[in-house]
């Protein structure tokens, strides 16, 4: 079966109301990847630089994360640098040094070729295309962002066209189709290709579009949000986690993993950088699962 990411592996230097936290493992694929391995095998493909601390790398295998697609390239790793207000939900980005990411051309080993599931993280459209050149998956998942929406408009629509699962937020939606009214927005955004449109709410949970069918998951209210960065990405990787594990994307299959999604990423948001998720158990999901089952049962 096998799942594949493409993305960012990141050091992030992350400041929050709770306190701040420099250098921390951070990235996209990193956080999917976590969370994703709790489900399923996991093919990282991305790129470091030589200041990567090996312990990193370490955690990656130690979670049973095949690595083989992760290259290390002469320069520094990618860093972002975000400060979150009093209103955690809003963050400014302070800082983003691409560096080895700015050359960034992946390459995909055999098993990550083969892996049936596969997810696009917000990476240039141009080379989430050439995944798809080079990848032979059978459900593509996929996460973009603003900057890719208003610059390279015409190689995204080429991916959309190309993929089943969209994962996006409420100003990605108004960006991409000039809708502020979401259910407008997301038919629109399914004449473009993916059938399946998961519109993440941050703190109010996240919205499933499948095909004429709406389904809806709260978030888990947190009293303590110590660090909420990768929370998406971590929601992410829990969704296509439990598909690959389920190896299914039926209707009943996509709701679970949206909660499986919302399970892991609320785990995310209790400390900084990796640090909660890396240690989440079957028990830890099991229990947030069905407390999930109860917030929303009436
Ligand atoms: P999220 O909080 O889910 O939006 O994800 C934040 C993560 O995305 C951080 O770990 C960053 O390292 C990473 N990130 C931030 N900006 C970018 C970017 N332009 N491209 C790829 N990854 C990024």
């Amino acid at each position: 079966m096998g799942l594949t990411v493409v993305g960012s592996v990141a050091l992030d230097t992350v400041e929050t109301p709770a306190g701040k936290n420099a250098d921390g493992l951070g990235g996209a694929a990193t956080f999917f990847a976590l969370a994703a391995s709790r489900y399923t095998q996991v093919h990282l493909v991305g790129v470091v630089g030589e200041d990567f601390p090996q312990e990193h790398i370490d955690l990656l295998s130690t979670k049973g994360i095949d690595i083989e697609g992760l290259e290390r390239a002469e320069g520094k790793t990618f860093r972002w640098t975000g400060r979150y207000h009093d209103d955690i939900n809003v963050r400014d980005t302070l800082d983003t040094q691409l560096n080895v990411f700015e050359h960034f051309q992946p390459e995909l080993p055999e098993a990550a070729k083969k892996a049936k599931y596969l997810f696009l993280g917000n990476i240039h459209p141009s080379l989430q295309l050439e995944v798809l050149r080079q990848a032979r998956p059978e459900f593509v998942a996929l996460d973009t962002m603003n900057l890719w929406i208003n610059t390279t408009r015409k190689e995204l629509e080429e991916v959309l066209a190309k993929i089943d699962c969209l994962i996006i937020n409420d100003e990605e939606i108004f960006e991409l189709t000039g809708e502020r009214n979401l259910v407008r927005g997301v038919h629109k955004i399914q004449q473009m290709g993916p059938a399946i449109i998961a519109p993440k709410k941050g703190e109010h949970g996240c919205l499933l579009f499948v095909k004429n069918k709406i389904f809806s998951a709260p978030a888990f209210p947190m009293a303590d949000v110590i660090d909420p960065t990768g929370a998406g990405d971590t929601f992410a990787g829990g969704f296509m986690g439990y598909i690959a594990q389920q190896d299914s994307v039926d209707y009943d299959t996509l709701k679970r993993a949206v909660i499986h999604g919302s399970v892991v990423a609320s785990y995310t948001c209790e400390e900084f950088s990796v640090d909660r998720i890396a240690l989440v158990t079957q028990d830890d999901i099991d229990t947030r699962f069905e407390a999930f089952v109860e917030l929303s049962r009436f």
